[in-house]
């Protein structure tokens, strides 16, 4: 035993000395200050990657890696994951991705509000003449794996993880009606999401005006076909203002009912008047935690929120395609009735009112003067004292 144990010593020794300049790793990371995501305080260590794994942390010579990369006071985390990004078509116009990965983040959640798939009847159409208007982009798939296809066609320099939207899904199926879906569109309803899931996404995400859902089997119902799936559900619960509590009642429902875990999108409250009234809709989201509910929530770490016009409006005055709402909005008697909807002011008010909504990105060269005014000033500008 004593003697073949001095024999493999040897062999290695010889191995050592013959290859001399062979590396163990493919990368070495000198010297960072390691910050590994788990809540643990950071460390300073070298890392050791050959396959692309992590073999290694500790203390690694320099002559280990075929690469050396020297962090010496720097942070080394593992990469970030983005829940919530809108870069659904960016990254097939731009697949280097570089907002992204020059902030540390490796994998992207797509499908906020609007999602890649499924695109069917009148959300396709849409879907295809917005991202051509918005990117001059032609969309040639209809479903998850679609996209996907895409996606790895093209090349894409991040990981990205799919949700589709549950009001989307609905829209495929019933087109623009407001109304509860019957019994056969329900149906329909859950087999695209059931085949989205199958597919790949990684569950649902959806985007509400004031209140949050209007019809809540239809949402029971297709979140409880995600959450078979191992999915989770993402949600704008509403306008986050005067009805957050409602919202979030809401939200929480779901998980009730059919046990999926939840994510509320930037949890905050809306509207100077309810600042520092966060406080109950908060309770209530421990509450429901302490009863077992998987429900979490994220902030950014601004002040501002960026929206499109449509969203000061009620669902009545922006539901259609963009040209049908541009049509009804120009049109003087709608505008009578918008301002008279209190649902309105309420959404302009939970934007930052008047003086506090921006003009941040015009495309339309004829206003392109307006960029970074304030609809009061805008107002002011025109002559005009009704905003
Ligand atoms: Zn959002």
């Amino acid at each position: 035993m004593k003697r073949m144990g001095i024999a493999v010593l040897s062999a290695l020794v010889v191995a050592v000395v013959a290859f001399p300049q062979q590396a163990l790793y493919d990368v070495v990371i000198h010297d960072g200050m390691i910050v590994d995501g788990t809540g643990n305080p950071w460390y300073r260590a070298d890392i050791g990657i050959a396959g692309g794994r992590i073999q290694k942390i500790g203390t690694i010579p320099a002559s280990a890696g075929r690469k050396a990369i020297n962090a010496s006071g720097k942070a080394v985390s593992p990469g970030f994951i983005d829940l919530h990004t809108h870069s659904d078509i960016p990254v097939l116009v731009d697949g280097t991705a570089q907002s992204a990965v020059r902030q540390g983040v490796t994998l992207d959640v797509i499908g906020e509000s609007a999602s890649v798939a499924p695109l069917e009847g009148v959300v396709l159409e849409e879907f295809k003449r917005e991202q051509k208007r918005q990117y001059n982009f032609d969309v040639d798939w209809t479903t998850v794996s679609g996209y996907v296809q895409r996606l790895e066609k093209q090349g894409v320099s991040i990981n990205i993880a799919i949700s589709v939207a549950p009001q989307q899904i609905k829209r495929a199926v019933i087109g623009y009606q407001n109304r509860p879906a019957r019994a056969a569109e329900i149906v329909r309803m859950k087999k695209l999401v059931e085949q989205a899931m199958l597919e790949g996404a990684v569950g649902l995400s959806s985007a509400f005006n004031g209140g949050g859902y209007d019809n809540p089997e239809e949402m029971f119902e297709m979140a409880a076909v995600a959450a078979q799936y191992g999915g989770y559900y993402a949600t704008h619960v509403g306008s986050e203002g005067y009805q957050l509590t409602e919202e979030i009642k809401k939200a929480i429902q779901v998980a009730e009912v059919t046990h999926i875990p939840i994510h509320i999108f930037h949890l905050k409250i809306r509207g100077k008047n309810l600042w520092g009234k966060a406080g109950p809709a908060l309770a209530m989201i421990e509450e429901a935690r302490s009863r077992g509910l998987e429900i979490t929530a994220n902030q950014y770490p601004y002040t501002a929120m960026q929206h499109p016009w449509s969203r000061l409006f009620p669902d009545w005055a922006v539901d259609g395609p963009r040209e049908r709402i541009i049509e009804l909005l120009s049109d003087p008697a709608t505008r009578e009735k918008i301002k008279k909807d209190p649902l309105f002011h309420q959404y302009v008010d939970e934007h930052g009112g008047f003086e506090g909504i921006v003009a941040s990105r015009i495309t339309n060269p004829k206003n392109k003067q307006l960029e970074g005014k304030t609809i009061a000033e805008v107002a002011k500008m025109r002559g005009d004292k009704d905003p």
